[in-house]
């Protein structure tokens, strides 16, 4: 399938600022950047920072200036406006409830005031019975408890399968009959939305024509296809791309290395090599290597990015920083090398191993630099951490 299109495309890169920038994000800002310049589409930066608990400025400090170390430039965002803002999720908590009184107006949604003990207390007896785990909340039914707070839940209806074709991994099916009534606001103070309600309404509000985001996200996109045909908005393309993982296979974390983006920011690796190590990790242009940011906007598409994860290899990161550092001429090192840090840069040890820049031998190609071929796995590899109904999946058929 191609991601050929009439209107102009839009896409956003969605980050809760609650730590550092993972470089498995940077790679997923990356893709979305590639497609936006590449279709003269637009990119947008949005910052999803609902869970108040965890969200820090320092966080959303470290994301916006991490993306400008690296150039990936927004379109819009939250320091520069557009016309579908504001582009931070906190000052967009009264659209959420908007949406979702509507739903409750339309009977697509229904109080709950079931207390999360009475539900696991429900539960435990279903399980014992061995019946059904659906239907635990009896509040469509009963009517909610006056004098209890309550949450809103959307009620699953009318549909036998839920299915997209994944712009990576192919056709994906998930049975209605999976997916429980879920809520959408929660009955706290502030009313949060959840994470599925709030990120459908801001990719509708917003105009994304493609939801380009990691793999963790698929058991959340049925239940965001049956928010967006209950809201009645245009279905975007749905592209989940392959996680990163380290080199025991499991998701990539700081048990493997630095995993974010500012301590190689402080380790003097160049946001050009970085930039080019993360989109050979999972996409491939013939058995070309190295590219400049212009080839990569030439050459990149979604559709050529493999559905088997990529494994973060430091090793071929430092073997391309070394290629990157001896191509850059040394008056421009101080500029790209950590700006604005004010702090002494500690060289990497493939900038160490470059030299004065200029050493004459390249480093050895190591094994795990070699063209992604693109091969499907056979089963999945989906950690599922949203936890949600479990897929079944067909290779994709183009
Ligand atoms: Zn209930």
């Amino acid at each position: 399938m191609t991601l050929a299109v009439p209107q102009k495309i839009r896409v956003r890169f969605a980050p809760s600022p609650t730590g550092y920038l993972h470089v498995g994000g940077v790679r997923t800002a990356l893709y979305n950047w590639l497609m936006a310049r590449a279709m003269g589409g637009t990119f947008v930066l949005r910052i999803e920072d609902t869970d108040v608990e965890r969200s820090t400025e320092d966080a959303v400090r470290a994301i916006l200036d991490g993306m400008r170390w690296l150039r990936l430039d927004w379109d819009e965002g939250p320091d520069i406006g557009g016309p579908v803002g504001p582009y931070r999720q906190l000052e967009r908590e009264g659209l959420y409830r908007e949406q979702v009184q509507r739903l409750v107006r339309e009977g697509k949604a229904y109080p709950c005031t079931c207390a999360a003990e009475e539900l696991a207390a429900r539960r435990k007896a279903a399980l014992a019975a061995k019946q059904p785990l659906r239907h635990l909340c009896p509040c469509r039914e009963q009517g909610p408890t006056t004098g209890r707070r309550q949450a809103i839940r959307f009620h699953v209806s009318g549909q036998e399968t839920v299915r997209w074709d994944d712009l990576v991994q192919g056709g994906i099916e998930v049975a209605a009959e999976e997916i429980d009534d879920f809520i959408i606001l929660r009955s706290d103070e502030r009313e949060t939305p959840v994470y599925n309600f709030a990120a459908v309404v801001d990719d509708a509000l917003m105009g994304i024509t493609h939801v380009v985001r990691g793999a963790d996200h698929i058991p959340n996109t049925p239940r965001q296809i049956l928010l967006y045909g209950a809201l009645g908005y245009p279905l975007p393309a749905f592209g989940h791309i392959p996680l990163v993982l380290g080199t025991d296979r499991e998701k990539l974390s700081k048990r493997h290395g630095d995993v974010a983006l500012q301590d190689y920011q402080a380790k003097g690796y160049l946001p050009d090599a970085l930039v080019n190590y993360l989109v050979r990790l999972g996409w491939a242009h013939g058995d070309q290597e190295i590219f400049t940011r212009d080839e990569l906007v030439a050459a990149f598409r979604l559709e050529k990015v493999g559905s088997a994860p990529g494994v973060f290899d430091h090793a071929k990161l430092d073997w391309l920083n070394a290629l990157w550092i001896r191509q850059t001429p040394a008056e421009r090192m101080a500029d790209l090398v950590a700006p604005d840090s004010g702090q002494p840069v500690r060289r990497s040890p493939a900038a160490k191993r470059g030299g004065g820049f200029h050493r004459k031998f390249l480093a050895p190609r190591p094994a795990g630099a070699h063209p992604v071929d693109g091969r499907r796995p056979g089963h999945d590899e989906q950690p599922g951490e949203h936890g949600a109904a479990t897929s079944r999946r067909r290779r994709r058929s183009s």
